[in-house]
């Protein structure tokens, strides 16, 4: 099975003790059938102490200890699993964390998730154009051809030179015959106030944004571009890719579209001090990651 990634993919590496959002903190760790097997056969005492830190009921995951930690990040930053075992002992969805997969009959697109911080910046510091390693038509299937084609067109629309994002992301629509609700920042501040949310700092930035007095349908600010078309192009690409029909396909468009305007316009807010990418990242952590809250927002859209 062939595999296709965007052209930042390489330049992705976990910063791990420096991490400030790390992943070993707050997310519960699922383990894969073969890599419990691999545990339950391990010896001495770090054996003992692995098999001690799993619970079974349920799906088998890792319990997390005081702070919500994995149990074994620690006091540095560093994984005490990669330490001792190297980095071949991880379970699949610590080996695997950010990346996402979308699936097609004879490849796989596969991407990084700005639900982690070092990812976002990759994606968001990227000055190339979005291209993908591997990329061969013939790999996808005559109706995925259709799709990915299409995707292509978009994302040519939105890597325009010389238009404003507002602008790109309006031919963009126009493209898939479909407009944006004309909603303001605080109208969509109180949808996502309605979402399920993790974590406070969110919920604070979305209260800001509910009391903001933007009255005009939100739109792409002119400031912060590049990083705000590539993030576009992110969820594009990351949602795009398995939307089959035609009304899932507008919903992916609006989806990507409303969450880049989401993102810089939050940052805009007056009450803001935190880096786009801070945003960008909370974003796809509250969001992207619940399948729920995804298929709210798609609801929003006709
Ligand atoms: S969130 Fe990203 S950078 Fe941070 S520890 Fe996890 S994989 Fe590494």
């Amino acid at each position: 099975m062939k595999t296709v990634v965007p052209n930042y993919y390489k330049k992705f590496h976990c910063i791990a003790e420096k991490c400030q959002h790390s992943c070993c903190i707050g997310w519960e760790i699922d383990i894969d059938s073969a890599s419990l097997e691999r545990y339950n056969k391990l010896e001495g005492d770090f054996g003992k102490r692995v098999r001690s830190a799993i619970c079974h009921h349920g799906v088998p995951h890792f319990e997390l200890g005081e702070g919500e930690r994995c149990p074994f990040l620690n006091d540095s930053g560093l994984c005490d699993m990669i330490v001792e075992l190297g980095e071949q002992s991880l379970c699949n969805i610590c080996a695997d964390h950010p990346r996402f997969r979308n699936f097609f009959e004879r490849c796989t697109e596969m991407g990084i998730g700005i639900c982690c911080e070092e990812a976002c910046r990759v994606v968001l510091e990227n000055t190339e154009k979005f291209q993908l390693d591997g990329f061969c038509l013939e790999n996808y299937t005559p109706a995925e051809q259709k799709r990915v084609l299409l995707r292509q067109k978009l994302v040519d629309v939105a890597e325009t030179a010389n238009a404003p994002l507002s602008q790109r992301h309006n031919k963009m629509l126009q493209l898939l015959h479909c407009s944006m609700p004309q909603k303001s920042l605080a109208n969509w501040c109180k949808f996502y106030l309605t979402l399920e949310r993790l974590d406070d700092n969110w919920t604070q930035i979305l209260q800001h944004g509910l009391a903001s007095l933007q009255k005009q349908p939100l739109a792409c600010p002119n400031t912060n571009q590049l990083p705000l078309q590539q993030l576009t192009i992110y969820f594009l690409f990351r949602h795009f890719s398995t939307a089959t029909t035609a009304k899932q396909q507008r919903q992916a468009l609006c989806f990507a579209i409303l969450s880049a305007n989401m993102v810089a316009n939050l940052h805009a807010l007056p009450q803001s001090n935190l880096p786009l990418w801070e945003i960008a990242r909370m974003y796809s952590a509250e969001i992207e990651y619940s399948t729920q809250n995804v298929a709210r927002i798609f609801a929003q859209f006709k």
